[in-house]
Protein backbone atom coordinates (compact mmCIF):
# COMPACT_ATOMS: atom_id res chain seq x y z
CA UNK A 1 0.00 0.00 0.00
CA UNK A 2 0.82 3.37 -0.56
CA UNK A 3 2.33 6.12 2.35
CA UNK A 4 -0.96 6.94 3.59
CA UNK A 5 -1.45 8.54 7.09
CA UNK A 6 -3.69 6.20 9.57
CA UNK A 7 -6.28 8.26 9.46
CA UNK A 8 -6.05 7.81 5.64
CA UNK A 9 -6.15 4.34 6.33
CA UNK A 10 -8.78 4.07 8.26
CA UNK A 11 -10.64 6.41 5.87
CA UNK A 12 -10.14 4.08 2.78
CA UNK A 13 -11.57 1.00 4.15
CA UNK A 14 -14.66 2.29 5.52
CA UNK A 15 -15.44 3.69 2.03
CA UNK A 16 -14.79 0.47 0.51
CA UNK A 17 -16.62 -1.25 2.72
CA UNK A 18 -19.89 1.37 2.87
CA UNK A 19 -19.57 1.13 -0.95
CA UNK A 20 -19.28 -2.43 -1.36
CA UNK A 21 -21.90 -3.16 0.95
CA UNK A 22 -24.01 -0.58 0.61
CA UNK A 23 -23.81 1.13 -2.57
CA UNK A 24 -22.76 -1.44 -5.51
CA UNK A 25 -25.86 -2.95 -4.86
CA UNK A 26 -28.39 -0.18 -6.20
CA UNK A 27 -26.01 1.17 -9.15
CA UNK A 28 -27.34 -1.52 -11.88
CA UNK A 29 -30.76 0.05 -11.58
CA UNK A 30 -29.06 3.32 -11.24
CA UNK A 31 -27.38 3.30 -14.57
CA UNK A 32 -30.24 1.78 -16.35
CA UNK A 33 -31.87 5.32 -15.27
CA UNK A 34 -29.41 7.62 -16.06
CA UNK A 35 -31.17 10.37 -13.67
CA UNK A 36 -28.67 10.32 -10.91
CA UNK A 37 -27.15 8.84 -7.99
CA UNK A 38 -30.94 8.64 -6.24
CA UNK A 39 -30.68 7.00 -2.87
CA UNK A 40 -26.68 7.15 -2.86
CA UNK A 41 -26.26 10.45 -2.47
CA UNK A 42 -28.21 10.54 1.00
CA UNK A 43 -25.56 7.50 1.46
CA UNK A 44 -23.01 9.55 1.33
CA UNK A 45 -24.00 12.70 3.29
CA UNK A 46 -24.97 10.49 5.94
CA UNK A 47 -21.45 9.46 6.35
CA UNK A 48 -20.05 12.57 6.13
CA UNK A 49 -18.49 12.01 2.99
CA UNK A 50 -19.19 15.13 1.34
CA UNK A 51 -17.69 17.37 4.53
CA UNK A 52 -14.73 15.87 4.74
CA UNK A 53 -12.98 18.82 3.02
CA UNK A 54 -14.42 21.36 5.16
CA UNK A 55 -12.81 22.74 8.37
CA UNK A 56 -13.65 21.34 11.85
CA UNK A 57 -16.08 23.69 12.92
CA UNK A 58 -18.09 22.93 9.86
CA UNK A 59 -18.05 18.90 10.85
CA UNK A 60 -15.36 18.14 8.46
CA UNK A 61 -11.65 17.00 8.62
CA UNK A 62 -9.78 19.48 6.73
CA UNK A 63 -9.16 16.86 4.27
CA UNK A 64 -6.59 17.47 1.29
CA UNK A 65 -6.64 16.64 -2.06
CA UNK A 66 -5.28 12.72 -1.19
CA UNK A 67 -7.36 11.83 1.52
CA UNK A 68 -10.26 12.94 -0.95
CA UNK A 69 -8.63 11.50 -4.09
CA UNK A 70 -9.10 7.83 -2.12
CA UNK A 71 -12.45 8.79 -1.23
CA UNK A 72 -13.25 8.97 -5.34
CA UNK A 73 -11.04 5.98 -5.87
CA UNK A 74 -12.72 3.81 -3.82
CA UNK A 75 -16.42 5.20 -4.72
CA UNK A 76 -15.30 4.85 -8.36
CA UNK A 77 -14.08 1.19 -7.34
CA UNK A 78 -17.84 0.38 -7.34
CA UNK A 79 -19.30 2.96 -10.06
CA UNK A 80 -17.49 6.28 -11.31
CA UNK A 81 -20.83 8.59 -11.21
CA UNK A 82 -21.49 8.34 -7.64
CA UNK A 83 -18.13 9.60 -6.64
CA UNK A 84 -19.08 13.18 -8.31
CA UNK A 85 -20.53 14.71 -5.36
CA UNK A 86 -17.33 14.27 -3.17
CA UNK A 87 -15.21 15.46 -6.12
CA UNK A 88 -17.89 18.29 -6.45
CA UNK A 89 -17.41 19.10 -2.38
CA UNK A 90 -13.38 18.43 -2.92
CA UNK A 91 -13.96 21.27 -5.48
CA UNK A 92 -15.76 24.22 -4.12
CA UNK A 93 -13.63 23.69 -0.77
CA UNK A 94 -10.60 23.84 -2.42
CA UNK A 95 -11.16 26.93 -4.31
CA UNK A 96 -12.75 28.88 -0.72
CA UNK A 97 -9.63 27.56 0.82
CA UNK A 98 -7.52 28.91 -1.95
CA UNK A 99 -9.20 32.22 -3.36
CA UNK A 100 -12.16 33.17 -0.81
CA UNK A 101 -12.59 35.60 1.23
CA UNK A 102 -13.73 34.93 5.03
CA UNK A 103 -17.24 36.32 4.30
CA UNK A 104 -17.20 33.89 1.21
CA UNK A 105 -16.15 30.74 3.29
CA UNK A 106 -18.77 31.72 5.60
CA UNK A 107 -21.05 31.53 2.99
CA UNK A 108 -20.80 28.77 1.72
CA UNK A 109 -19.41 26.24 3.66
CA UNK A 110 -22.68 25.84 5.92
CA UNK A 111 -24.36 25.00 2.29
CA UNK A 112 -21.77 22.37 1.81
CA UNK A 113 -21.71 21.22 5.56
CA UNK A 114 -25.56 20.66 4.83
CA UNK A 115 -25.06 18.47 1.51
CA UNK A 116 -25.93 21.42 -0.92
CA UNK A 117 -24.67 20.76 -4.35
CA UNK A 118 -22.84 23.23 -7.00
CA UNK A 119 -22.07 23.25 -10.21
CA UNK A 120 -18.80 23.80 -11.75
CA UNK A 121 -19.72 26.47 -14.81
CA UNK A 122 -17.00 26.77 -17.68
CA UNK A 123 -17.80 24.84 -20.77
CA UNK A 124 -19.98 26.30 -23.17
CA UNK A 125 -21.74 25.19 -26.13
CA UNK A 126 -19.55 26.62 -28.49
CA UNK A 127 -16.26 26.44 -26.41
CA UNK A 128 -15.01 23.26 -24.08
CA UNK A 129 -11.25 22.97 -25.17
CA UNK A 130 -11.00 25.97 -26.11
CA UNK A 131 -12.21 27.98 -22.25
CA UNK A 132 -10.43 30.45 -22.74
CA UNK A 133 -12.89 32.05 -25.43
CA UNK A 134 -15.65 31.63 -23.05
CA UNK A 135 -18.30 34.47 -24.16
CA UNK A 136 -20.92 34.39 -20.98
CA UNK A 137 -20.71 37.77 -19.44
CA UNK A 138 -20.85 39.69 -16.12
CA UNK A 139 -21.57 43.36 -16.15
CA UNK A 140 -20.53 45.15 -13.53
CA UNK A 141 -23.65 47.76 -12.72
CA UNK A 142 -23.02 49.15 -9.08
CA UNK A 143 -22.81 47.30 -6.21
CA UNK A 144 -23.88 44.05 -8.55
CA UNK A 145 -22.56 42.32 -11.73
CA UNK A 146 -25.62 41.29 -14.33
CA UNK A 147 -24.31 37.42 -15.84
CA UNK A 148 -25.92 36.46 -19.41
CA UNK A 149 -25.04 33.55 -21.25
CA UNK A 150 -25.19 29.74 -21.14
CA UNK A 151 -23.29 26.81 -19.58
CA UNK A 152 -23.36 23.19 -20.64
CA UNK A 153 -22.49 19.85 -19.52
CA UNK A 154 -22.63 21.19 -15.73
CA UNK A 155 -22.60 18.23 -13.75
CA UNK A 156 -25.83 18.29 -10.84
CA UNK A 157 -26.48 21.18 -13.12
CA UNK A 158 -30.38 20.24 -12.61
CA UNK A 159 -29.74 20.27 -8.56
CA UNK A 160 -27.41 22.61 -8.26
CA UNK A 161 -27.82 25.30 -5.62
CA UNK A 162 -24.94 27.93 -6.13
CA UNK A 163 -22.36 27.92 -8.88
CA UNK A 164 -18.80 28.49 -9.53
CA UNK A 165 -18.88 30.33 -12.54
CA UNK A 166 -16.31 31.88 -15.44
CA UNK A 167 -17.79 35.15 -17.37
CA UNK A 168 -16.01 37.88 -18.81
CA UNK A 169 -16.64 41.06 -16.51
CA UNK A 170 -14.25 43.34 -18.60
CA UNK A 171 -12.05 43.72 -22.31
CA UNK A 172 -9.26 41.59 -23.28
CA UNK A 173 -8.13 38.64 -25.02
CA UNK A 174 -9.18 35.11 -24.57
CA UNK A 175 -8.04 34.32 -21.55
CA UNK A 176 -7.57 38.43 -20.12
CA UNK A 177 -10.71 39.90 -18.30
CA UNK A 178 -12.55 36.28 -17.53
CA UNK A 179 -13.64 36.43 -13.69
CA UNK A 180 -13.79 33.44 -11.18
CA UNK A 181 -17.46 33.93 -10.01
CA UNK A 182 -19.44 31.80 -6.82
CA UNK A 183 -22.86 32.75 -6.22
CA UNK A 184 -26.28 31.06 -4.89
CA UNK A 185 -28.99 30.31 -6.97
CA UNK A 186 -30.89 33.39 -7.68
CA UNK A 187 -33.76 34.56 -10.16
CA UNK A 188 -33.08 34.01 -13.60
CA UNK A 189 -31.09 31.11 -13.29
CA UNK A 190 -32.12 27.84 -14.63
CA UNK A 191 -31.36 24.36 -15.72
CA UNK A 192 -32.39 22.10 -18.59
CA UNK A 193 -33.49 18.26 -18.08
CA UNK A 194 -30.64 15.98 -17.96
CA UNK A 195 -28.90 14.72 -20.53
CA UNK A 196 -29.13 11.35 -21.43
CA UNK A 197 -25.61 9.89 -21.75
CA UNK A 198 -23.05 6.64 -22.17
CA UNK A 199 -21.61 6.90 -19.09
CA UNK A 200 -21.54 7.99 -15.57
CA UNK A 201 -25.33 7.89 -15.71
CA UNK A 202 -25.57 8.23 -11.87
CA UNK A 203 -24.81 11.37 -11.88
CA UNK A 204 -27.04 14.18 -13.90
CA UNK A 205 -25.45 16.84 -16.15
CA UNK A 206 -27.14 19.80 -17.84
CA UNK A 207 -27.31 22.98 -19.46
CA UNK A 208 -27.68 25.97 -16.93
CA UNK A 209 -29.17 29.10 -18.92
CA UNK A 210 -28.14 32.51 -16.98
CA UNK A 211 -30.55 35.48 -17.75
CA UNK A 212 -30.35 38.62 -16.62
CA UNK A 213 -28.47 37.37 -13.21
CA UNK A 214 -27.72 40.19 -10.18
CA UNK A 215 -25.31 39.09 -8.16
CA UNK A 216 -23.13 40.97 -5.78
CA UNK A 217 -19.74 42.17 -6.53
CA UNK A 218 -18.34 40.45 -3.96
CA UNK A 219 -18.39 36.85 -5.46
CA UNK A 220 -15.61 37.48 -7.35
CA UNK A 221 -12.85 34.43 -6.02
CA UNK A 222 -9.78 35.94 -6.09
CA UNK A 223 -9.39 39.00 -8.35
CA UNK A 224 -11.33 40.34 -10.78
CA UNK A 225 -10.55 40.20 -14.46
CA UNK A 226 -7.81 37.14 -13.16
CA UNK A 227 -10.18 33.96 -13.31
CA UNK A 228 -8.16 32.26 -15.38
CA UNK A 229 -5.37 31.69 -12.76
CA UNK A 230 -8.13 29.99 -10.52
CA UNK A 231 -8.84 27.64 -13.36
CA UNK A 232 -5.08 26.47 -13.70
CA UNK A 233 -4.34 25.87 -10.26
CA UNK A 234 -7.85 25.02 -9.05
CA UNK A 235 -8.08 22.98 -12.61
CA UNK A 236 -4.84 20.85 -12.30
CA UNK A 237 -5.65 19.59 -9.10
CA UNK A 238 -9.36 18.80 -9.73
CA UNK A 239 -7.97 16.52 -12.51
CA UNK A 240 -5.80 15.00 -9.95
CA UNK A 241 -8.27 14.53 -7.04
CA UNK A 242 -11.10 13.93 -9.38
CA UNK A 243 -11.23 12.40 -12.48
CA UNK A 244 -7.70 10.62 -12.29
CA UNK A 245 -9.21 9.15 -9.06
CA UNK A 246 -12.06 8.08 -10.87
CA UNK A 247 -10.28 6.66 -13.74
CA UNK A 248 -8.03 4.64 -11.53
CA UNK A 249 -10.48 2.92 -9.04
CA UNK A 250 -12.89 2.36 -12.35
CA UNK A 251 -9.52 0.57 -13.66
CA UNK A 252 -8.88 -1.45 -10.80
CA UNK A 253 -13.09 -3.07 -10.28
CA UNK A 254 -12.62 -3.65 -13.62
CA UNK A 255 -9.64 -5.50 -13.57
CA UNK A 256 -10.45 -7.43 -10.23
CA UNK A 257 -14.16 -8.61 -11.73
CA UNK A 258 -12.16 -9.75 -14.39
CA UNK A 259 -9.54 -12.10 -12.92
CA UNK A 260 -12.42 -13.63 -11.10
CA UNK A 261 -14.59 -14.19 -14.11
CA UNK A 262 -11.57 -15.72 -15.69
CA UNK A 263 -11.21 -18.14 -12.94
CA UNK A 264 -14.58 -19.20 -13.29
CA UNK A 265 -15.02 -19.45 -17.31
CA UNK A 266 -13.69 -22.55 -18.77
CA UNK A 267 -12.38 -22.60 -22.54
CA UNK A 268 -11.04 -25.51 -24.03
CA UNK A 269 -11.34 -27.03 -20.79
CA UNK A 270 -9.28 -25.03 -18.53
CA UNK A 271 -10.21 -22.06 -16.61
CA UNK A 272 -9.74 -18.77 -19.14
CA UNK A 273 -7.30 -17.90 -16.48
CA UNK A 274 -4.64 -20.49 -17.35
CA UNK A 275 -4.53 -19.05 -21.42
CA UNK A 276 -1.08 -17.30 -21.35
CA UNK A 277 -2.47 -14.86 -23.43
CA UNK A 278 -4.98 -13.74 -20.42
CA UNK A 279 -2.42 -13.75 -17.86
CA UNK A 280 -0.56 -11.45 -20.43
CA UNK A 281 -3.59 -9.25 -20.40
CA UNK A 282 -3.89 -9.26 -16.76
CA UNK A 283 0.22 -8.54 -16.27
CA UNK A 284 -0.42 -5.78 -18.92
CA UNK A 285 -3.46 -4.23 -16.97
CA UNK A 286 -1.69 -4.70 -13.59
CA UNK A 287 1.67 -3.22 -14.38
CA UNK A 288 -0.55 0.08 -16.02
CA UNK A 289 -2.41 0.78 -12.97
CA UNK A 290 0.43 0.41 -10.59
CA UNK A 291 2.60 2.86 -12.52
CA UNK A 292 -1.00 5.21 -12.95
CA UNK A 293 -1.16 4.72 -9.14
CA UNK A 294 2.34 5.95 -8.52
CA UNK A 295 2.04 8.69 -10.49
CA UNK A 296 -1.22 9.60 -9.29
CA UNK A 297 -0.05 9.23 -5.31
CA UNK A 298 3.24 11.69 -6.39
CA UNK A 299 0.87 14.97 -7.87
CA UNK A 300 -1.43 14.21 -5.10
CA UNK A 301 1.61 14.71 -2.56
CA UNK A 302 3.01 17.69 -4.89
CA UNK A 303 -0.18 19.61 -4.54
CA UNK A 304 -0.49 18.76 -0.41
CA UNK A 305 2.94 19.79 0.11
CA UNK A 306 3.35 22.93 -1.89
CA UNK A 307 5.98 22.88 -3.29
CA UNK A 308 6.71 23.11 -7.12
CA UNK A 309 6.92 25.40 -9.52
CA UNK A 310 4.13 26.33 -11.79
CA UNK A 311 5.54 24.63 -14.34
CA UNK A 312 6.06 21.34 -13.02
CA UNK A 313 2.12 21.43 -11.66
CA UNK A 314 0.74 21.81 -14.55
CA UNK A 315 3.17 18.75 -16.34
CA UNK A 316 2.23 16.70 -13.21
CA UNK A 317 -1.12 16.90 -12.97
CA UNK A 318 -1.91 17.09 -16.68
CA UNK A 319 0.46 14.13 -16.92
CA UNK A 320 -1.57 11.98 -14.39
CA UNK A 321 -4.71 13.11 -16.40
CA UNK A 322 -3.57 11.88 -19.61
CA UNK A 323 -2.02 8.75 -18.43
CA UNK A 324 -4.60 7.31 -15.89
CA UNK A 325 -7.69 8.16 -17.96
CA UNK A 326 -5.91 6.53 -20.99
CA UNK A 327 -4.89 3.84 -19.20
CA UNK A 328 -8.51 3.07 -17.53
CA UNK A 329 -9.81 3.00 -21.29
CA UNK A 330 -7.64 0.02 -21.95
CA UNK A 331 -7.89 -1.75 -19.04
CA UNK A 332 -11.98 -1.99 -19.08
CA UNK A 333 -11.88 -2.08 -22.97
CA UNK A 334 -9.28 -5.19 -22.30
CA UNK A 335 -11.86 -6.52 -19.67
CA UNK A 336 -14.76 -6.33 -21.86
CA UNK A 337 -12.54 -8.49 -24.19
CA UNK A 338 -11.73 -10.96 -21.68
CA UNK A 339 -15.14 -11.65 -20.58
CA UNK A 340 -16.34 -11.82 -24.26
CA UNK A 341 -20.07 -11.54 -24.79
CA UNK A 342 -20.56 -11.21 -21.61
CA UNK A 343 -18.07 -8.22 -21.29
CA UNK A 344 -21.21 -6.70 -23.89
CA UNK A 345 -24.10 -7.14 -21.92
CA UNK A 346 -25.44 -4.92 -19.78
CA UNK A 347 -26.40 -7.36 -17.39
CA UNK A 348 -22.84 -8.03 -16.40
CA UNK A 349 -21.31 -4.75 -14.70
CA UNK A 350 -18.04 -4.33 -16.86
CA UNK A 351 -19.55 -2.96 -20.11
CA UNK A 352 -20.82 0.29 -17.65
CA UNK A 353 -16.66 0.98 -16.80
CA UNK A 354 -15.98 1.03 -20.05
CA UNK A 355 -18.80 3.66 -20.91
CA UNK A 356 -17.78 5.33 -17.48
CA UNK A 357 -13.82 4.93 -18.65
CA UNK A 358 -14.59 6.95 -22.08
CA UNK A 359 -16.21 10.14 -20.72
CA UNK A 360 -13.30 10.64 -18.03
CA UNK A 361 -10.90 11.13 -21.03
CA UNK A 362 -13.17 13.51 -22.09
CA UNK A 363 -13.78 15.65 -18.92
CA UNK A 364 -11.99 18.31 -16.96
CA UNK A 365 -9.48 18.84 -19.99
CA UNK A 366 -9.43 16.03 -23.01
CA UNK A 367 -6.58 13.55 -22.96
CA UNK A 368 -5.17 15.54 -25.87
CA UNK A 369 -5.53 19.08 -24.38
CA UNK A 370 -3.23 17.51 -21.57
CA UNK A 371 -0.88 16.44 -23.84
CA UNK A 372 -0.63 20.13 -25.25
CA UNK A 373 -0.58 21.26 -21.30
CA UNK A 374 2.63 18.58 -20.73
CA UNK A 375 4.28 19.33 -24.73
CA UNK A 376 4.24 23.09 -23.89
CA UNK A 377 5.48 22.28 -20.29
CA UNK A 378 8.28 19.80 -20.99
CA UNK A 379 9.34 22.43 -23.87
CA UNK A 380 9.63 25.20 -20.89
CA UNK A 381 11.95 23.03 -18.82
CA UNK A 382 14.15 21.36 -21.50
C1 LIG B 1 -20.21 13.78 -18.35
C2 LIG B 1 -19.56 15.12 -18.50
C3 LIG B 1 -19.53 15.98 -17.42
C4 LIG B 1 -18.97 17.25 -17.55
N1 LIG B 1 -19.01 18.11 -16.49
C5 LIG B 1 -18.61 19.39 -16.66
C6 LIG B 1 -18.78 20.35 -15.61
O1 LIG B 1 -19.25 20.02 -14.52
N2 LIG B 1 -18.44 21.63 -15.85
C7 LIG B 1 -17.91 22.04 -17.05
O2 LIG B 1 -17.61 23.21 -17.19
N3 LIG B 1 -17.73 21.15 -18.06
C8 LIG B 1 -18.07 19.85 -17.89
N4 LIG B 1 -17.91 18.94 -18.92
C9 LIG B 1 -17.39 19.41 -20.19
C10 LIG B 1 -15.99 18.92 -20.51
O3 LIG B 1 -15.03 19.47 -19.67
C11 LIG B 1 -15.75 19.23 -21.99
O4 LIG B 1 -16.61 18.37 -22.70
C12 LIG B 1 -14.33 19.01 -22.43
O5 LIG B 1 -13.51 20.02 -21.91
C13 LIG B 1 -14.19 18.98 -23.95
O6 LIG B 1 -14.87 20.02 -24.56
P1 LIG B 1 -15.86 19.72 -25.80
O7 LIG B 1 -16.75 18.61 -25.41
O8 LIG B 1 -16.49 21.01 -26.18
O9 LIG B 1 -14.94 19.20 -26.97
P2 LIG B 1 -14.17 20.09 -28.07
O10 LIG B 1 -13.42 21.16 -27.40
O11 LIG B 1 -15.13 20.46 -29.13
O12 LIG B 1 -13.14 19.02 -28.64
C14 LIG B 1 -13.57 17.95 -29.50
C15 LIG B 1 -12.41 16.99 -29.69
O13 LIG B 1 -11.33 17.67 -30.32
C16 LIG B 1 -10.15 17.57 -29.54
N5 LIG B 1 -9.43 18.84 -29.63
C17 LIG B 1 -9.90 20.08 -29.40
N6 LIG B 1 -8.94 21.00 -29.58
C18 LIG B 1 -7.82 20.31 -29.93
C19 LIG B 1 -6.47 20.69 -30.25
N7 LIG B 1 -6.06 21.96 -30.18
N8 LIG B 1 -5.60 19.72 -30.58
C20 LIG B 1 -5.97 18.42 -30.60
N9 LIG B 1 -7.23 18.00 -30.31
C21 LIG B 1 -8.13 18.94 -29.97
C22 LIG B 1 -10.62 17.29 -28.12
O14 LIG B 1 -9.63 16.61 -27.37
C23 LIG B 1 -11.86 16.43 -28.38
O15 LIG B 1 -11.46 15.10 -28.56
C24 LIG B 1 -18.41 17.65 -18.79
C25 LIG B 1 -18.40 16.75 -19.87
C26 LIG B 1 -18.96 15.51 -19.73
C27 LIG B 1 -18.95 14.57 -20.89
Amino acid sequence: MLPYTDEQKMIKEMVSKLAKKEIEPLIPELDVKGEGPGEVRNILIEHGLLRLPLPQEYGGIDADCTTIALVVEELAKVDSGISMDVFGAGTFVFFLKNFGTEEQKKKFYPMLEAGKLGAFCLTEPGYGSDAANIITKAVRKDDHYVVNGTKTMASNGPLSEYYLLYARTGPGERARGISCMLFEKVPGASASKHFDKLGFRTNPTSELYFEDVKVPVDCVLGKEGEGWKTLIFGGGAMRAFGASSQALGNAQGAMEYAIRYAKERQTFGVPLIQHQAIQFMFAEMGINIEAARSLHFRTLQMIDGGNYSQTEYELLTSSTKAFVCDMAMKVTTDAVQILGSYGVMNEYPIAKRMRDAKVNQIFDGTSQIQKIIVGRALSKLY
